[in-house]
């Protein structure tokens, strides 16, 4: 599996690019946006943009999705909780930060739970709101061939060493720490984590070392 993370535009939020090692097709996990390095890198190896994977719906993590889309034709996946914040700059705050995003909507709404298979990969959704009412981390695996260790896109949700803001609308700190013991502490400890923001990490270290999960520690 080939992981490429970008940082970009003025919040520093992390963008993805997710392939098979020996593929001709990838995922795009978050176009936060300006794409032009992630254009180059695409061409570069030659990639195919089969769909775009949106972990939530907060401007940051869109600012290029109709660049993106627009070069690729690529599909755009979301959890419905979030869809309407896709087109309405004030549902995804970019309304208070100076420059209005505002996109066509999503051709494809997860409800969580779903299995995508789309660029030799297999994505599974897994719906952990909080941070946003629709957001969701996904579970990358390769379609063919075991993947170890296994691999997560947490976006907003789980970082290394700290959790996702929950003082938006809709969100709520009590539901995030209940997604995150639900749907990613159960992962084995190797497990890695790629975050919205900042470095990656893996379950075992912020099951360990997480200040807002110390008291799982012990727990699975
Ligand atoms: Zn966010
Ligand atoms: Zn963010």
């Amino acid at each position: 599996m080939r992981v490429e993370r970008f940082v970009l535009n003025e919040m520093g939020t992390n963008c993805y690019v997710a392939a098979p090692e020996d593929g001709r097709e990838a995922v795009v996990i978050d176009p936060s946006g300006p794409m032009d390095a992630v254009e180059r890198f695409l061409q570069e190896h030659g990639l195919i943009v089969r769909a775009i994977l949106l972990t939530h719906g907060h401007a940051d993590h869109l600012m290029g999705l109709e660049e993106l889309r627009g070069r690729t034709g690529a599909p755009v996946y979301v959890h419905e909780a979030d869809a309407p914040m896709l087109t309405d700059p004030a549902k995804n705050l970019s309304a208070f930060m100076g420059r209005p995003v505002a996109c066509r909507p999503p051709e494809n709404l997860w409800r969580g739970g779903e299995t995508l298979d789309t660029a030799g990969l297999r994505v599974r959704v897994l719906h952990t709101p909080g941070h946003t009412p629709g957001g969701v981390c996904l579970d990358i695996a390769l379609q063919r061939g075991e993947l170890r260790p296994k691999i997560v896109f947490t976006g907003d949700t789980l970082f290394a060493g700290s959790i996702g803001r929950t003082d938006f609308p809709g969100g709520s700190h009590e539901t995030l720490l209940a997604s995150i013991r639900r749907a990613l502490l159960p992962y084995p400890d190797d497990t890695v984590i790629y975050p919205g923001h900042e470095e990656d990490s893996t379950i075992g270290d912020e099951r360990r070392f997480n200040p807002f999960l110390q008291e799982e520690g012990g727990r699975k």
